[in-house]
């Protein structure tokens, strides 16, 4: 039985007072829910602050984004051993956003996806195509190279210790959320290609989904029999919002 996963993925959003208000209504409005886990991915700037207002809570936190080298002259970089210095439990690989804004390939995605697992975290891998791909036929083809990418430089048994997440790039911050029959077709295809390498790990492997999930759409989604849980954008900056979509995991 797998545990369904509700990451918030606050992207670049954040003050401190916002955040301490955030977060703790956040702890305070999902205690007592056991039945999924709750994470956010903040900032570099927020770990600290994320840190000491969640350690001894229920939820745990991670970043973004990190470098696929451990240290170095690599300016403006943060590895993933760093992270540790804040005791992140994930970190979110291959963000859409890092693909094309920040030309990441799926090579250095699964590089990244390699320093996060050495490094002890949780690496949250994000595959998705483009509308355009969709509407081509050729959504399959993307993400199974994606995925294909990271399996072939780590194995598959490394997914072990992973969560993936299928961000339709469609759906993600526009408001058009992938059907629940639309996801859920994708996420059969995500675990049936793992299963073409082990059976138990796909069976196994949390694949959460992302792209304008909501506390109106969150059940429909949630009730999916391959959707883990959520990657969550925009609801994850609104206190009530992330707490209903982590409620509708519980079931
Ligand atoms: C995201 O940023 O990963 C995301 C899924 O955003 P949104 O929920 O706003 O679509």
């Amino acid at each position: 039985m797998r545990m369904k996963l509700v990451a918030g993925n606050w992207t670049m959003h954040g003050e401190i007072e916002q955040n301490r208000e955030l977060l703790n209504m956040i702890v305070s409005g999902t205690t007592g829910m056991e039945r999924a886990t709750c994470a956010v991915c903040v900032p570099y700037p927020y770990l600290s602050q994320a840190q000491s207002l969640l350690k001894n809570t229920h939820i745990s936190w991670g970043a973004q984004n990190i470098s696929q080298h451990d240290k170095g002259a690599y300016t403006g970089e943060v590895s993933a051993i760093m992270l540790n210095d804040f005791c992140c439990r994930y970190v979110i690989v291959g963000h859409s956003e890092r693909r094309t804004l920040y030309s990441e390939d799926s090579r250095t995605v699964a590089l990244k996806f390699k320093a996060a697992l050495d490094a002890g975290l949780v690496p949250i891998l994000c595959v998705g195509e483009t509308l355009n791909q969709r509407e081509a036929g050729f959504t399959e083809q993307v993400v199974g190279e994606q995925l294909d990418a990271v399996i072939g430089l780590v194995g598959v048994d490394a997914l072990a210790s992973s969560v993936l997440a299928y961000e339709p790039i469609w759906a993600i911050g526009t408001g058009k959320t992938a059907t629940p029959q639309q996801a859920q077709g994708v996420h059969v295809f995500i675990r049936n290609r793992v299963a073409s390498h082990n059976v138990r790990i796909a069976a196994e492997l949390r694949i959460i989904y992302g792209g304008s999930v909501k506390a109106s759409n969150a059940a429909e989604l949630f009730a999916m029999l391959d959707i883990d849980g959520g990657l969550i954008g925009g609801a994850s900056l609104i206190a009530d919002e992330f707490i209903s979509i982590f409620l509708a995991a519980q079931n």
